[in-house]
């Protein structure tokens, strides 16, 4: 999985900092998760292709999580876009996008499908053959789901030596992926087991901004490869977290810690600090492995 951080503040764009949207390469797919304001430019400024865009995934209807929308449903027709685009998030997303392009008589020339959240409890809301994702309700001020996107478990990897001694043709090739053992012409029975590899274990991206302390979600994001949890606040402005329910940095290092997860990164930083390196130290106190966001930094795992 490769991710990669278009903004990742709290509140107003501002000339170096952006709102919150972020892309997720996995498998095949580029979701992108959240669209603040600016995340065209960030895309562009990042080289992703806007094309290979099919799905987004939409926390909740704070402007620094989807003012960037409208703004990117139309530049698809602009660009002549004819894929279908799928849009993830809360109910009043659709009246709000299609109230937009109605005002101003433009309307998509692809087909533009708004999946509407509105369930308390964690939903699949896309699935193929090699990922799925799920929400994860959090605790805000307004309806919000994180997201939490997982691989699913590969073919088992052919081992071409072992194939070319048992001298097993092509044919076979595709069952053997799949599981089963092969009967040679002699009679003699070769296990799978010789002929393949295991697949690589699936990895896992779990999704979580913005929210107030939830430690209920940690059952649901167990093991997860990497959390990206909000930290809007340093210890200083803790009595601020439950006040506009948000987190500080010590309270996603607790879930990251409860959850057992590889990396935590931080983000969602407030405007109000110069520095957000604390947010690292803060949370290091808690939980080892943390990483911050920041706009146009890139992690792959
Ligand atoms: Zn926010
Ligand atoms: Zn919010």
């Amino acid at each position: 999985m490769k991710l990669t951080i278009l903004g990742c503040y709290a509140a107003t764009p501002r000339t170096m900092t952006n709102p919150t949207s972020q892309v997720l390469e996995i498998k095949n797919h580029m979701f992108l998760i959240d669209c603040g304001e600016g995340t065209q430019v960030q895309l562009r400024k990042n080289r992703i292709k806007f094309s290979r865009i099919n799905h987004i995934f939409i926390s909740h209807l704070h402007g620094d999580h989807f003012f960037g929308l409208p703004g990117l449903v139309s530049t698809f027709r602009l660009l002549g876009r004819d894929k279908d685009l799928h849009i993830y998030g809360p109910k009043g997303i659709k009246e709000a996008i299609t109230l937009l392009m109605k005002l101003g008589d433009s309307w998509t020339n692809y087909q533009l499908t708004f999946h509407e959240l509105t369930s308390k409890n964690s939903e699949i809301v896309f699935e193929d053959d090699k990922v799925s994702v799920a929400t994860i309700p959090l605790k805000h001020r307004v309806y919000t789901n994180g997201f939490l996107f997982r691989e699913k478990l590969g073919e088992r990897k052919l081992n071409i030596e072992a194939v070319a001694k048992y001298q097993i043709g092509k044919a076979h090739f595709r069952n053997i992926k799949q599981g089963t053992d092969v009967l040679l012409e002699d009679g003699t029975m070769v296990s799978n087991k010789k002929l393949t590899f295991d697949p690589p274990k699936p990895k896992s991206y779990a999704y979580c901004s913005d929210t107030g302390y939830k430690p209920d979600i940690v059952d649901q994001i167990k093991n997860v490869d990497v959390l990206y949890h909000e930290s809007t606040f340093l210890e200083s402005e803790a009595l601020l977290a439950p006040k506009t329910k948000h987190c500080t940095a010590k309270e996603a290092a607790a879930i990251a810690n409860a959850a057992d997860v590889g990396t935590l990164i931080l983000g969602h930083y407030s405007t109000r600090y110069k520095s957000i390196a604390p947010f690292k130290g803060e949370a290091q106190d808690i939980f080892a492995n943390v990483e911050l966001a920041d706009d146009g930094k890139v992690f792959e795992f």
